[in-house]
């Protein structure tokens, strides 16, 4: 495979170290990725400091056109960038396609925002005018289930506003990442964007420069609730993204068949590596033996293979940490309830099989933590007040989803979840236009749309007398 660089101050430089990157489905090495120090780590930070006057000088337009040239050069190269998620990720083909080509989408779509002062009030006495500027350097760091997505989620509209970024992907994803910083390096002045590389040690040292104005992580609420530990001394502003158990409600008047192809592949999208997936589902009685028996049919249908192969639905788990906590978990749902599917395939890979939970009690593990995983609880209810109380009892509270045929029976129970999202008879239904973002411990701040860009922002108010 063709070689990799950390990007900094406008050059491409090798890694103080280099480590391998293993393909999931193979557990082979496929590349040696730079390895930053903390040295390289400053002078990432040195170096988008240094650009920021310029960029952040320039005219919106000016910084918008550099954007879309690396939305062009993304589609242009489509086919290396999908091949190689798939590579480094383990998600099918035609899936790490839709991620790059939707990237790509995302990234037009935020380039084109806009920040235009604004007159909030206006009177005899005066006019208050809110005004946008940039924070400085941002600090993007990203996950590993949705690498080049959740990267241009956040670079577009940091870079819009004109702020500078270091950005570090997650160690066991990094390649793409670093194929897509060379776009932005090639299309932007030197030290706008820059890339490192770490293997999960350098990124406390990242959030807790003194010269990082703006965090904005994407990753587990463990991780999140150090990064906002580590700015907590200087104030600084943070967008965090992190773990949801997000529950599906299925109400009593649904069709089986149709809801447990839905709820499927709801929990079961990026094998259940998305933070969110359907973590739980809530049945109703009269349903629920109906239910499981289409899911537990979809899971033995399922076609679980290395990404490269035509037909493969899904891939292995990301890495192995992950491989191994998700059977840990379906070893002890086994405890709690009834567990269909959830083999793990006789053969080199982070592969298991899609898995259904039924019986289960509300205590098990994997009803109360997020299993990032595919496997999927469901659980039994009689009362849809009970139901709601049982999808509410959480720290979580990322996004959920009502099934049923009635739409305002649906609308009543998602108007009573604690969550930032709700899907009534649809899931993840996301585009960049639409701002997102967490209650409770799943993130603070929103992403996408106009809100989205804006937390890359200071708002400034100012007053002129008439
Ligand atoms: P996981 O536990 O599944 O690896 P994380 O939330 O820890 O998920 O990882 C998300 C991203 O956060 C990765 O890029 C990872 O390297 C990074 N990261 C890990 N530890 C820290 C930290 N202390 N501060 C900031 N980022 C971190």
């Amino acid at each position: 495979m063709d070689s990799f660089h950390l990007v900094i101050d406008g050059k491409l430089v090798d890694g103080a170290q280099t480590m391998p990157v293993i393909n999931p489905a193979t557990e082979a090495s496929i590349a040696h990725c730079p390895r930053a120090d903390e040295v390289q780590l400053n002078a990432a930070v040195a170096a988008a400091k240094a650009a920021f006057p310029a960029w952040s000088g320039l005219p919106i337009e000016e910084r918008r056109a550099g954007l879309i040239k690396v939305a062009d050069e993304m589609e242009a190269r489509l086919d290396e960038l999908s091949r190689l998620l798939t590579a480094e990720q383990g998600k099918p083909l035609d899936k790490a396609v839709e991620e790059i080509a939707g990237s790509a989408f995302i990234l037009r779509a935020l380039a084109n925002l806009d920040l235009p002062e604004r007159t909030v009030q206006e009177d005899e006495k005066g006019r208050f005018v809110e005004q946008r500027y940039p924070l400085g350097v941002v600090a993007a760091i990203t996950p590993w289930n949705f690498p080049i997505s959740l990267l241009l989620v956040k670079v577009p509209p940091a870079l819009l506003a004109g702020n500078t970024v270091v950005a570090k992907p997650a160690p066991t994803t990094p390649l793409t990442s670093l194929r897509i910083a060379e776009m932005f390096n090639r299309h932007l002045p030197a030290g706008v964007f820059n890339m490192i590389v770490d293997a999960n040690d350098l990124g406390s040292a990242l959030t807790a420069h003194p010269d990082v104005a703006k965090v904005s992580f994407t990753g587990s609420t463990a991780t999140g609730k150090k990064v906002m530990a580590s700015v907590s001394s200087l104030l600084k502003r943070i967008t965090l993204e992190l773990g949801g158990n997000d529950a599906a409600i299925v109400l009593d008047d649904v069709d089986p068949k149709e809801v447990a192809k839905n709820l499927f592949e709801g929990a079961m999208v990026n094998s259940g590596q998305v933070c969110l997936a359907i973590k739980r589902a809530y049945v109703h009685a009269s349903q629920y033996d109906a239910v499981c028996d289409e899911l537990a049919e979809l899971a033995r249908l399922a076609v679980v293979d290395e990404g490269t192969q035509q037909g493969a639905q899904y891939g292995p788990l990301q890495n192995k940490a992950q491989y191994d906590k998700v059977r840990e978990m379906i070893a002890e749902a086994a405890d709690h309830g009834r567990v269909i599917g959830g083999e793990t395939l006789d053969r080199p890979g982070y592969f298991i099989r899609p898995a259904i939970v039924r019986d289960i009690d509300d205590d098990a593990r994997i009803v109360r933590e997020e299993q990032f995983g595919p496997v999927l609880p469901v659980l039994r209810y009689t009362e849809l007040d009970d139901a709601i109380a049982r999808a509410n009892d959480t720290d979580q509270g990322l996004g959920g989803t009502v099934w049923a045929k009635d739409k305002a029976r649906a609308l009543d129970v998602a108007g009573r979840l604690e969550t930032g999202m709700v899907w009534i008879n649809s899931h993840m239904n996301i585009n960049p236009f639409i701002s997102m973002g967490g209650a409770k411990q799943s993130g603070m701040g929103q992403e996408l749309g106009q809100s989205g860009l804006e937390e890359f922002t200071q708002r400034r108010l100012v007053f002129v007398p008439a």
